[in-house]
């Protein structure tokens, strides 16, 4: 029994005092047990770097939904294709510029533009777009899925900085069973062009997906740092009642804290966000991923008549607000825990310093 308490107690300092990289037993043996005092350790060891790499501030994206149709059918997606159930929409590019100028005026120096994969929105009416909202003055973060490399480049000429693709499993065969006609390479291809256009890349994953393991978790993580991400999402999986994975369980809150803090041990620069689904599952859920390692919120800015018909998954939080309730909401939350709202454009600070001494 002291043997074991002895091997305990090192596993601990290990945790605490390591420089990456952890042995992959024990990081395994954190990832299959996120309630247990090793799992504490790490994420009090990840918002040590967070505060030492990022420091105090959290910033704050505004998010545009400014189309729910999609051309794929994600398992765990509300907004799949044969999901008949949704009520679709698409805002025209005057609504879209719009959001943006609100979210301007509402402080936000960031707005994220995000839609299912609606082709309808051709590169050309993009750009469009994107050089519109670059004159408001706002970083534009985009989020449209898989696309032809022309486009990506099109819309990074436009003043688009950052792109968010998450890889959702860096198993492959899980990734061809959940995302039907798609493919893990072509993702993670595709992911590397977008990183060799100079955007700020963000991939990411989902936790607690039908299937899933401790290895594959700790496979996404080990993927993410070899794309050298600037951001890395990461959300709870949530299953959709409209979907075939409806009556699956889904991930839990300390599974994904604990993905959290190996991010940000892993990548100690990386943007991370506090997702939303995390709210949606835990009144406090955002908090807790900020306390373990997290340091961007995204706040919703997409017009409120739009927002019940964007549900990737049930229950998300912060559909009846209106963008400035949303924006105070964010903020209120962030200083009670000690944190402040950044004023900055927060880029990640690695691809900033690249901007400025290209290597
Ligand atoms: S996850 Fe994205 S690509 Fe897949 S169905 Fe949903 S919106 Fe479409």
């Amino acid at each position: 029994m002291k043997q074991r308490a002895n091997q305990s107690n090192a596993n601990e300092r290990e945790v605490l005092n390591s420089e990456v990289p952890l042995e992959r037993d024990l990081l395994l043996e954190i990832i299959a047990n996120p309630s247990g005092p090793l799992a504490e350790q790490v994420m009090a060891k990840a918002d040590m770097l967070r505060a030492e790499h990022v420091g105090p501030e959290v910033h704050l994206r505004g998010l545009i939904e400014f189309s729910n149709y999609c051309r794929n059918n994600c398992l765990y997606c509300g907004l799949r294709r044969d999901n008949r159930q949704v009520n679709r929409y698409r805002m025209t590019p005057q609504e879209i510029i719009a959001a943006a100028e609100q979210g301007a005026i509402l402080g936000y120096k960031t707005v994220v533009l995000q839609s299912g994969e609606d082709l309808t929105f051709t590169g050309e009416i993009l750009a469009d777009i994107i050089r519109e909202i670059k004159k408001i003055g706002l970083v534009v973060t985009l989020s449209v899925g898989e696309r032809e490399p022309r486009e990506y480049e099109l819309w990074r000429n436009a003043g688009a900085e950052r792109y968010l693709m998450r890889h959702e499993t860096s198993d492959p065969d899980l990734y061809a069973k959940l995302d039907p006609g798609q493919t893990l390479e072509k993702r993670v291809s595709l992911l590397k062009t977008l990183k060799s256009l100079d955007y700020q890349l963000g991939t990411g994953f989902m936790v607690g997906l039908p299937g899933q393991t401790a290895e594959t978790l700790l496979a996404d993580v080990e993927l993410a740092r070899e794309l050298q991400a600037e951001m890395v999402g990461i959300g709870p999986f949530i299953p959709h009642p409209g979907t075939p994975l409806g009556s699956c369980p889904g991930g839990t809150l300390e599974q994904t804290c604990v993905m959290v803090a190996l991010i940000r041990i892993f990548l100690p620069f990386s943007l991370i966000p506090a997702t939303t689904a995390l709210g949606s599952i835990s009144p406090q859920g955002r908090e807790s991923a900020l306390k373990a390692g997290a340091n961007v919120v995204m706040p919703n800015l997409t017009p409120r008549i739009h927002r019940a018909d964007y549900q990737i998954y049930p229950g998300k939080i912060c559909l009846g607000e209106e963008a400035a309730e949303c924006r105070g909401c964010i903020a209120g939350r962030i200083t009670s825990i000690g944190r402040q709202v950044s004023e900055g454009p927060g880029h990640n600070p690695i691809w900033l310093q690249n901007q400025i001494n290209p290597v």
